[in-house]
């Protein structure tokens, strides 16, 4: 498998800059659409606190880490305060709130692995997923968030992976692919790792900002403005860093042995976390540690099947940026 780790990139992959450039701009949401999300917010703003004075809304995922393409769903997250609560109650009691205004297609998922309450909004058409203190997750979409300020070429890279997972599929999470999420800290490992490195590891320096949630510590340096021009010593560009994106999860990543680590800013050892064997149904055949849930593997989705699928696409994604005459049209194929 690893036959082809140093493989040198083709003499011309530059030419692909322009076109990485012109798909990131285009996927970009505009500035009326964070309007509307703003005035959607509002409403429900208005509803949760006339119901529940103590409580408050936060949006996480794409539409806060800065990784969400245009005309995407938001995530919406309700914090009670009070971790004991049955969320089933809230959700229920919350869609029977936003029934009675002007919100379409109102359900309450009380049995879903995260439960919701999902709704499409008619005045800006835009739809929304609610859940109540799934907190970690609104932790994790800042640090994500916080990533992206450090160097540009981290969006550009994130867009065009994330683009490349939903043309070809495989970004079903329940279908054993991976999540955006995931493919998000592959991303910023990645970059992480680049010589000289592009991002730093925040939750390696000074601790600038620091809460607990769930009985998970989160701490990192936030203070990202001061790490403007981090990365400005590694003058890659973005297609020569999406090549080598495809070329390490095809041809060099140890899937055997290692696990990426964002926290750490390195590689770690799948033995030393115990990711080794089969437990349940965790396989560990792709490791992702997550930042603040460090049992936490994203890949544990994948199985048997989806692992070949996966690296099958990592392969594909490689041989066209090496050899395709005109690599920007066949790796985005609809699969
Ligand atoms: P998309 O643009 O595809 O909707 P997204 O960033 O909203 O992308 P999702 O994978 O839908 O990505 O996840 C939404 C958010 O939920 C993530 O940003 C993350 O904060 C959180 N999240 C998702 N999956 C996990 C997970 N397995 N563990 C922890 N947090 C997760
Ligand atoms: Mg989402």
């Amino acid at each position: 498998r690893n036959h082809r780790s140093h493989i040198e990139c083709r003499g011309d992959i530059n030419r692909l800059n322009a076109h990485f450039l012109e798909i990131y701009e285009s996927l970009i949401p505009p500035e009326e659409e964070k309007e509307k999300q703003k005035q959607l917010m509002a409403l429900l703003n208005k509803h949760v606190t006339n119901e529940w004075p103590k409580a408050q809304l936060f949006l996480y995922g794409s539409c806060a880490n800065s990784f969400g393409f245009r005309k995407s769903d938001i995530d919406v997250c309700l914090a009670m305060g009070d971790a004991d609560v049955d969320k089933s109650e809230i959700l229920l009691r919350l869609a029977d709130i936003l029934k009675s205004d002007n919100l379409e297609n109102v359900q309450a998922l009380t049995r879903a692995r995260v439960p919701i309450v999902k709704l499409m909004d008619p005045i800006t058409g835009i739809s929304c997923d609610i859940c109540v203190n799934n907190m970690l997750a609104v932790v994790n979409t800042k640090l994500l968030l916080d990533y992206s300020k450090i160097d540009v070429r981290l969006r550009q890279l994130a867009f065009i992976v994330k683009h490349w997972a939903k043309s070809r599929g495989v970004n079903e999470t329940y279908q054993g692919t991976l999540s955006s999420y995931a493919y998000v800290l592959m991303c910023i490992h990645f970059l992480q790792q680049r010589t000289p490195s592009i991002l730093p590891c925040l939750q390696g320096m000074e601790v600038t900002y620091k809460v607990n949630v769930d009985n998970v510590e989160c701490c990192y340096f936030d203070q990202v403005e001061k790490l403007q021009g981090f990365g400005s010593r590694n003058g890659e560009s973005i297609a020569q860093l999406v090549w080598a994106f495809f070329n390490y999860w095809a041809y060099c990543h140890d899937y055997t042995n290692d696990v990426i680590s964002i926290r750490m800013g390195s590689l770690i050892s799948k033995r030393e976390k115990d990711w080794t064997r089969r437990i349940g149904n965790d396989r560990h055949l792709i490791c992702i540690e997550d930042p603040f849930e460090v049992s936490h593997d994203l890949g544990r989705v994948v199985d048997k099947r989806s692992i070949r699928v996966l690296r099958e696409e990592f392969e594909r994604a490689a041989e066209i940026l090496q050899y395709d005459p005109n690599p920007c049209v066949k790796l985005f194929e609809p699969y």
